[in-house]
């Protein structure tokens, strides 16, 4: 296959596609090459497994990337995951129907395949069971170290006196009659295409092939019983709120059998009574009294790990942001630590005493009470990201 056609040129589209173009392009060809609309037509085939191809390819954002720079040279081994690589004819005819799912939506039309090309054999899959989801609330603190949590989970676990079959002490099944054990049935249904075949999973056995007898009493045939699992992971530093970590295989054991579902665990942040987050930085917000920002001094602000001091300069203004380096959280995307950013206010009162108003009339016109043009401008400057 010397000279492989440009994907792009195969699925008649510009090479900047969006993926619904790409997809719509497939579909077209994908219908129109169908081996049951072109029976024992050895060129519409080839063209049906060419688009496939292309579509494999294109269809994939990490594999089309990869496609975009190195064209056809890559090699089957060159894409990720890429099976029997992507010469042509690679594909088969299975892999070709697998992807319809995703094209025709569903998967109704997935199933189909041709009356000539071979009978597809339905995937015997794995059950699964199902992804369990708990959300943990985490504190700044948390956050801030990573935290180990230990819990109590209500789980389907694996009945373990008939090892998650369902069937009384695990033994006592029979092959199923509707399939004769193969685990799939055969269907001719009327589709747009005309009439089609399809293997379909059996729907008296779950496509395993065998019946139970007699129940489990245990699990009532089930093959799972809840129950609480106690599970420990840990919360690696500088999680986010909404964030989700899953620990595999630690979710529900599928009815009858299979492999265990995820745990999802969902991060909740606990909102710090005095602290804003915002990224990996903490915001807080000081209000300073009119002596202390005048005169300077020294105050005591919340930090994540506890109170800490912090010097006041004579003459801060309000608007002014201070900066405690590294005593923000730890920065998941860019590594390091974020800061404590302090936002300064200064307080105005709004209740006075008799003797308070005459300690501020006694301000009133003195020489440094005023903001100078100079001091004007100096100040703005300063403040001018506020406005931006
Ligand atoms: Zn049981
Ligand atoms: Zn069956």
């Amino acid at each position: 296959m010397a000279n492989k056609r440009d994907y792009y040129e195969v699925l008649g589209v510009q090479k900047n596609a969006s993926a619904d173009e790409i997809k719509k392009a497939y579909r077209k060809l994908a219908l129109k090459y169908h081996p049951d609309r072109n029976p024992g037509d050895k060129e519409a085939e080839e063209k049906f497994k060419e688009a496939a191809e292309a579509y494999e390819v294109l269809g994939d954002e990490e594999k089309r990337q990869k496609y975009d720079q190195f064209g056809h040279n890559m090699g089957p081994q060159g894409f990720p995951g890429g099976g029997g690589g992507f010469h042509a004819g690679g594909m088969s005819m299975e892999d070709i129907f697998a992807q319809f799912g995703d094209i025709f939506g569903g998967g109704g039309f997935g199933g189909f395949s041709s009356a000539t090309g071979g009978r597809r054999q339905a995937r015997r899959q794995q059950r699964r069971g199902s992804d369990l989801r708990i959300r943990v609330k985490l504190n700044l603190q948390d956050i801030a170290n990573g935290v180990k949590k230990t819990l109590r989970i209500p789980t389907f676990m694996e009945c373990e006196h008939c090892k998650g079959t369902g069937a009384k002490d695990g033994v006592a099944f029979a092959t199923c009659q509707t399939c004769h054990g193969t685990g799939t049935v055969t269907q001719v249904q009327q589709s747009f295409l005309g009439p089609m075949e399809s293997v379909a999973t059996c729907p008296t056995c779950e496509g395993t092939g065998k019946v139970i007898t007699e129940r489990c009493t245990y699990c009532n045939g089930e093959g799972v019983n809840r129950k609480d699992q106690e599970i420990s992971f840990n919360i690696p530093a500088g999680a986010q709120e909404g964030q989700v970590f899953t620990v595999k295989g630690k979710g529900n054991y599928p009815r009858n059998g299979g492999v265990r579902g995820d745990l999802l665990v969902v991060i909740e942040e606990i909102k710090h009574p005095e602290l804003i987050r915002d990224g990996a930085d903490v915001i807080y917000n000081l209000m300073l009294d009119i002596p202390t920002a005048t005169l300077g001094g020294s105050v005591e602000v919340p930090t994540i790990t506890g109170r800490a001091r912090l010097n006041i300069p004579a003459g801060t203004q309000p608007g002014k942001v201070l900066r405690l380096r590294g005593k923000g959280l730890p920065d998941q995307e860019n590594g390091g630590h974020g800061d404590e950013l302090i936002n300064v206010m200064v307080y105005i009162p709004e209740k006075l005493s008799d003797e308070e108003r005459k300690t501020f009339e006694s301000l009133k016109g003195q020489p440094n009470i005023q903001a100078s043009d100079a001091d004007r401008n100096r100040i703005f400057s300063k403040l001018k990201h506020i406005f931006e």
